[in-house]
Formats: structure tokens, sequence, C-alpha cells
């Protein structure tokens, strides 16, 4: 528990949840515990609304937003949390993924610290982690995958940035900008042949995947248009030896279904 200055007992308080990136069954037994007490829940868009079922009497707010919202936006939600809490709800913010990676986490809790109400973190599988999951490609490797980035492509400018700080870079929030991706990876030296894979709505039924290298990226567009994806280069990228893929329980399985190779 954090508690703000000045919280006292009437107020209510704000739970953070992180749903995972899709399929609801996606989200931790500690999240679908503390979204069963909620009151109200203001959620993205993202997430997924048979989450619904889990707080069927909470009044459910639709606050989604997609790339960088205005600031109004951002303070609306800040002034909405603060409300409902203040009114003595539990309130729960359901967030996509994890709060804290590419949540506007920060911002927030930082409201709540200035409004005195106390809140918790339960956190989510992110995206990038569903996305090796469904491919079956770690990202870390013995020997080759010593280090992880999580990265956004946009920034608040719209410039597109890539880096080679790490052995596996993924990219959040890149889909749109696959071709200038390309082009900033290889300006950062990362070889025209390195690896990259593109896993759209990962943790879904309808996931999809493709296999790409830094000079065939762009042509990832079409396939994954309008889906939110995520970017894996190098090492987290490599297939591991061919083998067998059971279906997860809600039925998504990418292969060999769902494997696209436009290279191929
Ligand atoms: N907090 C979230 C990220 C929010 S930013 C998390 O931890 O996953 C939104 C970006 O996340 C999208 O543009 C996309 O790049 C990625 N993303 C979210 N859900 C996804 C999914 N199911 N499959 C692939 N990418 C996803």
């Amino acid at each position: 528990m954090r508690s703000g200055v000045g919280a006292d007992m009437s107020t209510g308080h704000v739970i953070f949840i992180g749903a995972g990136p899709g399929a609801a069954d996606l989200i931790t037994l500690r999240g679908a515990r503390k979204l069963a007490q909620a009151d109200v829940v203001l959620f993205d868009a993202l997430t997924d609304p048979a989450l619904r079922a889990f707080a069927p009497r909470a009044r459910w707010i639709n606050v989604g937003k997609r790339g960088f919202c205005d600031s109004t936006g951002q303070t609306t939600i800040n002034a909405l949390l603060v409300k409902h809490a203040r009114e003595g709800s539990t309130v729960v913010r359901l967030k996509g993924g994890d709060p804290s990676v590419f949540g506007r986490l920060e911002e927030e809790l930082d409201a709540l610290a200035q409004a005195g109400i106390a809140c918790e973190v339960v956190p989510g599988v992110t995206a990038a982690i569903a996305a090796a999951a469904a491919t079956q490609r770690p990202l870390t490797r013995r020997g080759s995958g010593r280090s992880v980035s999580l990265s956004t492509a946009m920034t608040r400018t719209g410039d597109v940035q890539a880096t080679r700080t790490a052995d596996t870079e993924v990219f959040y929030m890149a889909g749109k900008q696959l071709a200038a991706l390309a082009r900033r990876l290889a300006d950062a030296g990362w070889p025209a042949d390195t690896p990259v894979s593109l896993v759209s709505r990962a943790g879904w039924p309808d996931q999809m995947h493709s296999d790409h290298t830094l000079q065939t990226l762009s042509g990832g567009s079409m396939l994954h248009a309008g889906r939110p994806t995520i970017v894996t280069v190098g090492a987290g990228a490599v297939p591991t030896a061919q083998r067998h893929h059971v279906s997860a329980s809600h039925g998504a399985d990418i292969h060999p279904h769902r494997v696209e190779t436009p290279e191929s």
C-alpha cells in the first residue's frame, strides 16, 4: 500500500491492475480478486470485455485512448480517479498489459499522491512477454541474449527512434511506423539480416505472427494493420528449434494456421 499524504479512512482507494495483453484469463489471480472488490472500474480500450464478469456490479467507465492522449484526456482520467476515490469508492484502474509499461502510471500515481489518496499496483503480463510466449521465442538466450530493452518507437514529437543497446530490443506502438523503424535500427548499427518478429494481438484468439529481417520489416505493415503489434528485434526474434505448439485453452494457436511469412 502506498499511502498518500493526508489520506483519511473515509476516502476510498485506487488499485491499478494490469489486465494482461488479451484474453481475460491472462490477468493474474491477484488482479482478478482485487477487481472483484471494485465499486468503479476505469478501463482502457485494450482490455478484454470478458473481464467485466469479475466485477459485474461495479460501474465500468471506458477511458480508453490510443497513442499519446492530449493532456485533457489524461487530466480527465486523473480527475475521475480522485473524484470516485473521494466519494469513498474502491476504484480499480484497469490497464492493458502491465501498468508500469507505457501505461501513463506515473501521472496517475502523482495525481493520487497529491490528492492524498492511497493506491496499490498489481502487475500484469506485458505485451512483450505475451509475444514471446505466443511465438515460443524466449527474450533471453544463454550466450546470445543477455539483455532485453522495452522501447516505444513513438516519441512526443512524432519522430521514430531506435537504438542498439540490448541483445533483444522490443518495440511497442511501432506497428504504423515499421519502415521508419527499420531505417532507424539500421542507422543504430543492426545488420540488414537481423531477425525481426512481429506479433499482433498477442494473447487473443486471433493473434498473428510474421517473421522478417530488418530489410523486409516494412512488409509487415499490411498484415498487422490496425492491430496492436509488438516488434521484437535481435536475439529474442530467432526461432527456437521446430517443435509442436499446443493450443492455449482459449483456442489461440498461431502454429501452423496463423503463421504468416511474407518473405517465404
Ligand atoms: N501497458 C501495456 C502497453 C500499452 S502501450 C503493456 O504492458 O502491454 C500499447 C502498445 O502495447 C500497443 O501499441 C502495442 O505495441 C502493445 N500491445 C498491447 N497489447 C498488445 C497485444 N495484445 N499484442 C501485441 N501488442 C500489444
